[in-house]
């Protein structure tokens, strides 16, 4: 068994983990991730789980650093299952799309 611990990675300002992830097993374990901002989403069907209970079905977003990296991706699940990854100049093109529906859909 290896008792040896990795060195610690340089933690975004944003990472849950904050201290370098010095209790990764594997280096690519040490990637930053941020807080998950989950909305539920009212207008689809509820979800059965295997305890009997319903759900309503999510959209998350969170931040993810890869070790090494020096840009950071938004990650985003459907009912935490990861979908889609996007840069950040993406993300920032997919708020101002989002953004223009709003203003036009509140109109
Ligand atoms: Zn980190």
């Amino acid at each position: 068994m290896n008792n040896e611990t990795l060195p610690p990675v340089d933690c975004a300002p944003w990472c849950r983990d904050g201290k370098g992830h010095r209790d990764a097993i594997k280096p690519v374990d040490q990637a930053c991730m941020s807080e998950k901002h989950i909305i539920e989403l009212t207008t689809e069907p509820m979800v059965s789980m295997s305890d009997g209970t319903t759900e309503r079905q999510t959209v998350s977003v969170s931040l993810l650093r890869e070790r090494g990296s020096r840009s950071t991706t938004l990650e985003l699940s459907i009912n935490d299952w990861p979908e889609v990854s996007l840069t950040t100049d993406e993300a920032l093109g997919l708020r101002g799309i989002l953004t223009d529906l709003f203003l036009t859909a509140v109109a």
